[in-house]
């Protein structure tokens, strides 16, 4: 039986599904791991409602402590506190910019998420430019925003603050 250090270095190795260069961990959907007696609980937030990439997270934590012979587990979702962006770690911001992906501002409760001006401190992850507009408030995915640099030309998506 692994120690719950063990298990949490494991399951902390398994990457984003939509952003593979972090993991669950980096992205603070990995809470919490517990040993209750010879079962492992697994504690998940997950980061936007209906994120189809859960799913594949979930199966992905299962698959590696089957990996392991570890077959009695449970993945449990914690709602409450609801993720933001502010639980990703500054080390994984900086590897979204050198990953093409503009990192989330700090997240302040009074600003509106709906914001139509956007982030304020936005830059191009390529070149640095603040000078940026969005082209569609959904990027590859919903839960980014789609921006285009006006000095460098370059495409890129920002990952919304929630
Ligand atoms: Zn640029």
């Amino acid at each position: 039986m692994l120690s719950k250090a063990e298990i949490e270095n494991l399951l902390s190795e398994i990457p984003d599904p939509e952003i593979p260069i972090i993991s669950i961990k980096e992205l603070g959907i990995l809470r919490d791991v517990k040993l209750n007696n010879d079962e492992v609980e697994v504690v998940i937030t997950p980061t936007y409602s209906g994120c189809p990439a859960m799913r594949l997270i979930e199966d992905q934590i299962k698959e590696a402590l089957g990996e392991q012979g570890i077959e009695k587990f449970k993945v449990t979702s914690v709602l409450t506190p609801a993720w933001t962006t502010d639980w990703i770690t500054d080390e994984a911001k900086k590897k979204l910019e050198d990953y093409g992906i503009a990192p989330p501002e700090k997240f302040s409760p009074d600003k509106s998420l709906l914001d139509p001006f956007g982030p304020k401190d936005l830059r191009c992850p390529h070149c640095k430019s603040k000078d940026v507009k969005m082209v569609s408030q959904f990027g590859s995915t919903a839960c980014k925003a789609h921006y285009k640099c006006n000095d460098c030309l370059e495409p890129f998506d920002y990952f919304k603050c929630i």
